[in-house]
C-alpha cells in the first residue's frame, strides 16, 4: 500500500505531518512522492488563513475526480485545524472525503484508516503529543513542547481548532531533545503557538504558578540548551509573554539562536484592541528596545496583517511607522482574510481589496529596504552556517545564519555547521564562502601538483 501526505500550513502542520508519516510507516505503507502513484492521499492542512484553505480545496476537488477514475479505490483523508471546523467539514462531506481528524487526533489514524469510515473526532487533549521517531537524516528538526492558545485574537480560528494551552512536561521535552541529537540532527525547532506561556496552563491566578516537571519558558530554553543540540530555536511569541526572563535566558545560553520572531500584527492601538491582541504599540516598542538591549545581535522578525476591519490609513501609516522604528530583518506580510468563526466576523470587511493590496504594496517596498539594509550590515562578518538544502544556485548549497538569514555558500560542502565569511548581501540572502577549515584552497596553497578548483563567485560583487 502507499500513502502521500500533502502539508499545507504552518511548521505545527509540518511536525503533525512527520507523526502521520511515522504512523502509516507503522501500518506498512510506503511513502510516495506523486498522489498519482498513492492508494491513500492525506490532506494535512491549516486554516489560519484563507491560502492553505483554497489549496486544500482544489487538491480536494483534484483527488474526488481521480477517486472517481478509480472506480472507488482511492482513500482520501483531510486533517489539521481545517478538519475539525464546520468549513472543513463542509469540503469533507462535498468531496465525499474518507477520513476526517482534527490536529487532537493525530494517533487515531491507525484506527480511521484501518475502519476507513468518516468520521470527526471532537477535540481530545489527551492525544495532543507523540514523539515521533526523529527524521531520518535530517539536520534540522521540530519538537512541540505545547498545544493550544489561551489568547482569543478576534481574527484567528486556533483556539477552536487547538483549544486550550496544554504544556507537555519538560522531561518529555527533553528526552525528545536527546534523541534527535543523538540521531544526528544539529538544529531543533521548539514549537507552540505561544511558546512564551509553556507551563503555565498548569498553574491558577493572576501570577500562574508553575507546577513541577513544567518549569518557566526561560527555565526550558536552559534545560534544552545543556542537551548538547548546537542550535536552538522556538517558535511562535506572543509580545505580552516575552519578558525579560527569556531574553536572559537567550543571552546566557549559546545553544540559542537570537532570531526573535515577535508578531505585531498592527502598529495601530485602535486596530491592536480590535483584534484583541491585549498589548499597546507602546508596549511592543518597550519590548523590542529590551531585546536590543539585551541581545544587540539578535534578528528580529514579524507577522503584519495589512487591511483589518477599519483599519484607516492613518492606522495604516502607525504600522509602517513601526515597521520603520524597528527596522525589521524581515517580515510576513499577509492581507486579512475573513475566517468563518471568529469574532472578528462580526466587523464589516470594509477594506476594499485595491485598498488592501496597495497597502501591502508599500509595506513589501519598505520590506525590500530595510531587509537590504539590516543584510548589508553582515557583509565582511563571520557567520555559523548550517548547511541543510540543496543548492538553488548552481556552484552554491544552502543554509542559514544563527539569525536565520538564508545563505548562499560557495562550493560543495556537506550538509552540517560550517563557519563562513559574508561576502555579498541581498534583500533575501548573504553570499558567503567558507572560512577555516572549510575554506577553499587558492592556487598559492596548491602543492605538489594537485590542483583544487578556485569556487566561483557568480552573484557576488
Ligand atoms: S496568540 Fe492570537 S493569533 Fe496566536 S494562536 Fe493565539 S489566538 Fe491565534
Amino acid at each position: 500500500m502507499r500513502a502521500h501526505v500533502v502539508t499545507f500550513g504552518c511548521q505545527m502542520n509540518e511536525y503533525d505531518t512527520h507523526a502521520i508519516q511515522s504512523e502509516l510507516a507503522g501500518l506498512g505503507y510506503s511513502l510516495v512522492e506523486d498522489y498519482h502513484d498513492a492508494d491513500l492521499v492525506l490532506v494535512n492542512t491549516c486554516a489560519v488563513r484563507g491560502k492553505p484553505v483554497e489549496k486544500a480545496n482544489t487538491l480536494l476537488g483534484e483527488l474526488r475526480k481521480q477517486k472517481q477514475q478509480r472506480g472507488g479505490h482511492l482513500t482520501i483523508g483531510l486533517m489539521g485545524c481545517l478538519a475539525q471546523l464546520p468549513e472543513g467539514q463542509r469540503m469533507g462531506k462535498k468531496f465525499n472525503v474518507d477520513i476526517m481528524l482534527g490536529p487532537g487526533a493525530i494517533t487515531e489514524i491507525v484506527p480511521a484508516i484501518e475502519k476507513g469510515r468518516f468520521q470527526s473526532f471532537e477535540f481530545k487533549s489527551e492525544l495532543q503529543f507523540y514523539s515521533p521517531p526523529p527524521p531520518q537524516g535530517a539536520i534540522s528538526a521540530n519538537l512541540t513542547i505545547m498545544r493550544g492558545c489561551n489568547h482569543r485574537c478576534t481574527y484567528c480560528i486556533v483556539p477552536m481548532t487547538r483549544g486550550d494551552e496544554v504544556s507537555r512536561p519538560a522531561a518529555d521535552i527533553i528526552q525528545e531533545a536527546r534523541a534527535l541529537y543523538a540521531a544526528g540532527v544539529q538544529e531543533v525547532t521548539l514549537l507552540g503557538q505561544n511558546v512564551n506561556s509553556y507551563g503555565l496552563d498548569l498553574g491558577t491566578g493572576m501570577r500562574r504558578k508553575h507546577l513541577d516537571g513544567y518549569p518557566s519558558f526561560g527555565a526550558l530554553l536552559r534545560m534544552v540548551g545543556r542537551t548538547g543540540i548546537p542550535r536552538l530555536r522556538f517558535v511562535t511569541s506572543h509580545p505580552i509573554n516575552f519578558d525579560d526572563e527569556i531574553m536572559e535566558a537567550i543571552a546566557d545560553t549559546p545553544a540559542v539562536c537570537r532570531y526573535i520572531h515577535l508578531p505585531v500584527q498592527s502598529g495601530s492601538n485602535r486596530i491592536l484592541k480590535r483584534m484583541a491582541r491585549e498589548y499597546t504599540r507602546e508596549f511592543y516598542l518597550e519590548r523590542v528596545s529590551r531585546i536590543r538591549q539585551l541581545l544587540p545581535d539578535a534578528t528580529i522578525t514579524t507577522d503584519i496583517i495589512v487591511g483589518f476591519p477599519g483599519e484607516s490609513e492613518e492606522d495604516f501609516q502607525q504600522t509602517f511607522a513601526l515597521y520603520q522604528e524597528v527596522e525589521y530583518d524581515t517580515a510576513y506580510l499577509f492581507i486579512y482574510s475573513e475566517r468563518e468563526g471568529t469574532a472578528a466576523q462580526k466587523h464589516f470587511d470594509d477594506i476594499p481589496k485595491a485598498v488592501k493590496t496597495e497597502r501591502l504594496g508599500r509595506l513589501i517596498e519598505l520590506q525590500k529596504q530595510l531587509s537590504l539594509q539590516q543584510n548589508q550590515k553582515w557583509v565582511g562578518r563571520e557567520v555559523e552556517v548550517l548547511i541543510n538544502g540543496a543548492a538553488v544556485e548552481e556552484g552554491f548549497v544552502q543554509g542559514h545564519t544563527r539569525g536565520n538569514h538564508v545563505v548562499m555558500l560557495e562550493g560543495h560542502l556537506p550538509p552540517g555547521i560550517h563557519q563562513a565569511q559574508v561576502l555579498h548581501a541581498t534583500p533575501n540572502r548573504l553570499y558567503c564562502r567558507a572560512v577555516g577549515a572549510d575554506a577553499p584552497l587558492s592556487q598559492a596553497h596548491i602543492k605538489g601538483g594537485r590542483s583544487l578548483p578556485i569556487l566561483p563567485t557568480k552573484g557576488l560583487s
